[in-house]
C-alpha cells in the first residue's frame, strides 16, 4: 500500500488494476460461469475479477507471482472453501502437479483472466499448446483480457493487415471471438494501450493437418517476409511454378500473400504440399530439413507490419 491507501504497482509485472465494472461484467458474462465450473485465473492482482468469479463457480484456482499481493488475496479469500491460490510464475508452474491433494481443484475446465500483457504469447501457448503439440486436455473455454492490438491479430480475417502467423496459430487451435474493447482509462494506472476481451474455444483437431509440424513450418515460412507473395516465401519448400499449380487447385489466388489465406486453406495447403513432398520423396525431405520449424507464439508476431513488398 502507498500513502494514499492504494496498492502500489510493479511495472515489470505488467500490473494494471482493472477498475471498470462494465469490463468485469463483460468478462464474467463471456465466461458463462456455473456451479459446475473449475476455473483457472492467471494474475489475480488485487482480486477484482477473483471476487466476481468466486461466488459463481465450484472451484477457482488463481496463480499470482507477486508475494505481497498473495498475502492480500489470502487475507480476503483464504477462508473461502472453493478458492485456492498458488504463488509462482504461471509460465514455470505445472499447475496440475501442484494439486495432488486438492482433488476438488483438479481438471479446470475454464480459464478466466486479466493477464499480464508482457507474456501474452507464452500464456496463450501454455493454454492451447502449439500446432504441432496441441494441449492434450484442452479447456472448454478461455476468456482473456489482453492488449487490443493482439486481440485484433488473434481474431483477424484473411485479407486484413492484422492477419499473421499468430492468427493462424491461434485460430488453428481455437475458435476466436472478439467480445469488446476495454479502453486504457479502465485501468489504474492506465496502460499505454487499449485492451480487449477475447473468447477462445479450443477446437476438436481430428480433421486438421495431416502433419501439424509441417503446417507449423510453412506458416513460419509463409509469414517470414511480411507482405511477400507465398510463392516467394515458400521457395525453400517448393518451386514457384509448382506452388502456383497447387494454389490454383485449392482456388487460392497464385499471387496470394500469407495474410490472404484463411486457416482452413492453410491446412489444405499444408496437406497438399505434404502429399506432393511424399511423391517427390527424397529430395523434398532434404529441403524440408533445411526449412526449420518454428512453433513459438513469440513477439515477432506482434511486430509492426513492414513494407517488404515484392
Ligand atoms: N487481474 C487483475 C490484475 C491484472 S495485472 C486485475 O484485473 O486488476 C496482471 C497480474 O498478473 C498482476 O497481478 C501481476 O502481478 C501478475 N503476474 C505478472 N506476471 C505473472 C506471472 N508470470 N505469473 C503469474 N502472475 C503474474
Amino acid at each position: 500500500m502507498n500513502g494514499k491507501g492504494e496498492v502500489r504497482t510493479r511495472r515489470a509485472l505488467a500490473q494494471h488494476w482493472l477498475k471498470s465494472e462494465s469490463a468485469l461484467d463483460s468478462i464474467v458474462r463471456a465466461a458463462r460461469c456455473t456451479k459446475d465450473d473449475r476455473v483457472l485465473e492467471i494474475g489475480p492482482g488485487t482480486g477484482v475479477l477473483t471476487r466476481r468469479i468466486l461466488p459463481l463457480v465450484e472451484a477457482l484456482i488463481s496463480v499470482e507471482i507477486d508475494r505481497d499481493l498473495c498475502k492480500m488475496l489470502v487475507k480476503e479469500f483464504g477462508k473461502r472453501e472453493n478458492f485456492l491460490l498458488l504463488q509462482g510464475d504461471f509460465l514455470e508452474l505445472d499447475v496440475e502437479s501442484q494439486l495432488g491433494n486438492f482433488e476438488k481443484f483438479q481438471n479446470q475446465n475454464k480459464v478466466v483472466a486479466n493477464i499480464p500483457y508482457n507474456i501474452t504469447g507464452p500464456i496463450i501457448e501454455k493454454l492451447l499448446g502449439t500446432i504441432a503439440n496441441p494441449s492434450l486436455r484442452p479447456y472448454e473455454l478461455i476468456v482473456l483480457l489482453i492488449q487490443k492490438e493482439v486481440a485484433e491479430r488473434i481474431v483477424a480475417k484473411p485479407g486484413s493487415r492484422t492477419f499473421g502467423a499468430l492468427t493462424v496459430r491461434v485460430q488453428y487451435l481455437a475458435e476466436c471471438e472478439y467480445i469488446c474493447t476495454v479502453p486504457a482509462s479502465s485501468f489504474h494506472p492506465a496502460p499505454k494501450v487499449d485492451s480487449a476481451v477475447v473468447k477462445l474455444v479450443p477446437r476438436q483437431l481430428e480433421r486438421q493437418a495431416s502433419d501439424p509440424k509441417f503446417l507449423e513450418t510453412i506458416v513460419k515460412l509463409g509469414f517470414s517476409a511480411k507482405r511477400k507473395m507465398l510463392r516467394n516465401n515458400l521457395q525453400s519448400i517448393i518451386e514457384r511454378d509448382e506452388l502456383t499449380t497447387v494454389l490454383e487447385g485449392l482456388h487460392i489466388n497464385p499471387q496470394a500473400r500469407g495474410e490472404d489465406v484463411g486457416v482452413e486453406q492453410w491446412v489444405q495447403l499444408s496437406n497438399e504440399l505434404k502429399e506432393k513432398a511424399k511423391q517427390d520423396n527424397a529430395s523434398e525431405d532434404d529441403r524440408l530439413l533445411e526449412a526449420k520449424g518454428h512453433d513459438r507464439f513469440d513477439d515477432s508476431d506482434i511486430d509492426a507490419i513492414d513494407e517488404d513488398d515484392v
